[in-house]
């Protein structure tokens, strides 16, 4: 069965739904919390830092501690149901969790947004050049840092006009 690739937006609910399917399948349980982490992921469509996660869960359940977030985020990275984004030291949600992996991973290191590929090709490429460095490639999800064209064109401006 093939997954689509495009996520429309607004399909939140039906993305919620698809990380319940799964979860139950592996037996694993969605619980409020991890459900309530994954819908605010979902809804932001863009990369989201600790505190700002925080300071959506406690809209809703004021006492949220740190430590129950980052369990929560562990479990849907393990699912692979969110990124974990080192590049800009946050998480996104993963847009399509039913399909094929995401192994390639495109931020935007001035707003945040992510394109997620599938490329097992170029992935075991880069695994034999890392390997013909007598290195293992420790991580299945390759991160590169750009600019969307939004920020690239605000960047260029920015050059334009030494003083903004
Ligand atoms: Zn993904
Ligand atoms: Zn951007």
């Amino acid at each position: 069965m093939t997954a689509t690739k495009t996520s429309t937006p607004g399909s939140v609910a039906a993305q919620l739904n698809t990380a319940e399917t799964l979860c139950r399948q592996r037996g694993k349980r969605l619980t409020p919390i991890r459900r309530k982490v994954l819908e605010i992921l979902l809804e932001q469509r863009k990369s989201v830092k600790a505190y700002e996660l925080l300071e959506e869960i406690r809209r809703v359940q004021p006492g949220a501690a740190p430590p129950t977030v980052y369990r929560a985020l562990d479990f849907l990275i393990e699912e692979g149901l969110i990124h974990r984004l080192d590049a800009v030291n946050a998480w996104s949600a993963c847009l399509d969790a039913g399909g094929e992996p995401h192994d390639l991973l495109v931020i935007c290191t001035g707003c945040g947004a992510v394109a997620e590929f599938s490329d097992p090709a170029l992935s075991r490429q880069l695994a034999r050049k890392v390997a013909s460095a007598g290195f293992v490639l420790s991580h299945h999800e390759t991160e590169l840092r750009a600019l969307c064209s939004a920020c690239h064109a605000q960047e260029h401006a920015g050059h334009a006009n030494p003083n903004p």
